[in-house]
């Protein structure tokens, strides 16, 4: 089931002290810069994978285990968050 990035909003609030899907990342495959909200995200088991928008390639995985929260980043040269005014 492809659903779009504001899924990831519950699991990266615990990763992250903002909400993560207002951050924008940049591809590493094709440069594309976009919020994560804007991710095309597959899951949620067993994890959540963020693809571009543009390109499709990975741009997160976000993966829960009983006692952890695992993200990876690999997709992503940059991953912008913005601070509170
Ligand atoms: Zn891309």
């Amino acid at each position: 089931m492809e659903i779009d990035g504001n899924a990831l909003a519950g699991d990266l609030s615990e990763v992250f002290a903002t909400d993560a899907t207002v951050a924008v990342f940049t591809c590493a495959g094709c440069g594309h810069a976009g919020a994560v909200a804007t991710l095309r995200v597959w899951g949620p088991a067993p994890g959540a994978v963020g693809r571009c928008p543009s390109c499709t390639d990975v741009i997160l995985r976000l993966v829960r285990t009983p006692s952890r929260l695992i993200l990876t980043l690999t997709g992503a040269t940059r991953l912008e968050l913005p601070l509170d005014a």
